[in-house]
């Protein structure tokens, strides 16, 4: 079956204040959606067509050549926004606790390293891109990867992305920067 976008789990003003009505209708609809007609477009007619994104991702390299940038960008952006629109809601935020935080604390020290892990792949991402936690297998780790590049194209697990897009948060920036 082809891809389709799923629907955000909470209004389009949940995010509110942090993240306007608008940003989130034109990211979520316009945007994951044309990440999802281009995927389908670019994977019509060839074996991979009713494919997960998993193998997808996972096998780029067996991708016919003059669609494979269409389908790691495209299918990328598919998978990172069905999970981005999953790990935010009305009744987020706060610090994880049982075995996350345990692996949390294994890994960075504290879950104030790990903020600051998450937040400087973001800063530091140079253009557009996600910076991420991932579970490799076997300990988790904070990295950033360029465009739409997923971890599931390393087969990492990602638990938690941030998109660092203009087009994620620009509309408060811009709006913010006039009334400044
Ligand atoms: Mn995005």
């Amino acid at each position: 079956m082809a891809f389709e976008v799923p629907d955000l789990p909470y209004p389009y003003d949940a995010l509110e204040p942090h993240i306007d009505a608008e940003t989130m209708r034109i990211h979520h609809d316009l945007h994951h959606g044309a990440y999802v007609t281009n995927a389908n477009a670019a994977l019509e007619g060839t074996e991979w067509a009713d494919a997960s994104v998993e193998s997808v991702l996972t096998n780029l390299d067996a991708i016919p050549e003059d669609k494979r940038t269409a389908v790691r960008n495209n299918v990328g952006g598919h998978a990172n926004h069905s999970l981005f629109w999953q790990i935010m809601g009305p009744d987020g935020g706060g610090e994880p606790g049982g075995a996350l935080r345990s692996a949390i604390d294994d890994a960075f020290g504290s879950f104030e390293e790990l903020r600051s892990a998450v937040n400087d792949g973001g800063v530091k991402r140079f253009g557009s891109g996600w910076t991420w936690l991932v579970w490799d297998g076997t300990g988790l780790s904070v990295y950033s990867t360029p465009n739409q590049d997923s971890p599931v194209m390393q087969s990492d697990v990602p638990l938690l992305g941030i998109d660092v897009w203009e087009h994620a948060y620009y509309l408060r920036r811009f709006a913010e920067a006039q009334n400044s």
